[in-house]
């Protein structure tokens, strides 16, 4: 009887030494990022399970007309707005502290890192999705967070801004968009307002691989899309690259042409009034691949002269009155212009 009792104590103290070095493990973000392929990403790694990457078929099926105005959670007592000091924060850390974030090195890894944590903070379980680089063997990260949405929730917009940079410490290509979409994220997850099914990507490798041909980029973006089951393309009913958003004097929305151009038409009914104008481009940014699979996009921009790929795009060099207008157009956008019917119409 003795024997087993202290049998049991032994295995007790084993249990709790057991449980004390697997939190301590599970509380590096960087170790558990540079892990295994598709890496669920969670607080504590008793949760050993795989989680599965949800899918917008996941999203309960709600007949529409039985939609609540609001979710269950009760909205914050004051509506958030776009906190011009948190994004100029994250800029400053991705291109300030961490600088050059070459696709596939630390550097860029340690920014996914910082969005996993934001991300965490915010109330978001995110995960993240290895993409391998196959001129050089190196491998990039998607961070990927979904929102469930109470609108329209069997389809979803994808929201998405690039973690790496080329040439330089990358603020305004693409510290900016990162820090809009992480902005975007948090409000649109504290106001808990009635708006559609958004997955928020921070895509790894959109640049043209060092030393690399014409048309080694778009890593992240390609290998999400490649991805996603035709189940998924069909649900997925717009996709929004936020890209270069701090230097510029022309505010624009741009798409290729290929897909209906609904998203971006949506787009320049808000934004033009503040000066927002149309461009065609070649699929310059993370939109490309959704696009040429038929899915209406737009890439918001700020250009001409608009900085990148050299050292001098630094946080110093970007105009925040342009980042915060961005985010507070994309906050609006969502929240107020991107109604169901809308969403229906795309
Ligand atoms: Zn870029």
């Amino acid at each position: 009887m003795a024997r087993r009792q202290s049998g049991g104590a032994i295995l007790v103290v084993v249990l709790l030494l057991a449980c004390l070095v697997v939190g301590l493990a599970g509380g590096f973000t960087t170790r558990a990022l540079t892990g295994v392929r598709k890496t669920p990403v969670s607080e504590r790694t008793e949760d050993n399970e795989v989680t599965p990457a949800p899918t917008y078929e996941s999203s309960p099926r709600v007949p529409v007309a039985s939609l609540p105005e609001q979710t269950g959670e009760e909205p914050p007592a004051s509506p958030q707005a776009f906190d011009t000091g948190r994004a100029t924060a994250t800029v400053e850390y991705l291109a300030g502290t961490l600088g050059y974030r070459e696709q596939g090195t630390q550097a860029e890894t340690a920014a996914a890192g910082y969005v996993v944590d934001r991300l965490r903070e915010y109330g978001y379980q995110p995960y993240v999705q290895e993409v391998p680089i196959t001129v050089n063997g190196r491998v990039t990260r998607n961070v990927i967070a979904e929102l469930p949405g109470t609108q329209r929730p069997s389809k979803g917009i994808v929201v998405g801004a690039h973690l790496d940079s080329r040439g330089g410490p990358g603020a305004n290509d693409n510290a900016t968009g990162v820090s809009v979409v992480l902005e975007l994220a948090r409000i649109l997850k504290a106001n808990a307002r009635n708006v559609p099914a958004v997955t928020f990507v921070f895509f790894g490798g959109e640049e043209r691989t060092e030393g690399s041909s014409a048309g080694n980029n778009h890593w992240g973006s390609r290998h999400y899309v490649a991805n996603l089951t035709a189940a998924q393309k069909a649900a997925c009913a717009g996709m929004v690259s936020v890209d270069m958003v701090g230097k510029g004097t022309q505010f624009l929305a741009n798409s290729m042409g290929l897909s209906r151009g609904t998203l971006k038409d949506y787009m320049l009914e808000l934004g033009a009034p503040m000066g927002m104008g149309y461009r065609r481009d070649g699929g310059l940014s993370d939109h490309m691949p959704f696009e040429k699979a038929g899915i209406p996009t737009v890439w918001l921009e700020y250009r001409e002269p608009a900085e990148y790929h050299q050292p001098t795009d630094t946080p110093a060099a970007v105009d925040y009155g342009h980042v915060q207008q961005v985010g507070s157009l994309l906050v609006q956008f969502f929240e107020q212009h991107l109604t169901g019917e809308r969403v229906d119409a795309l």
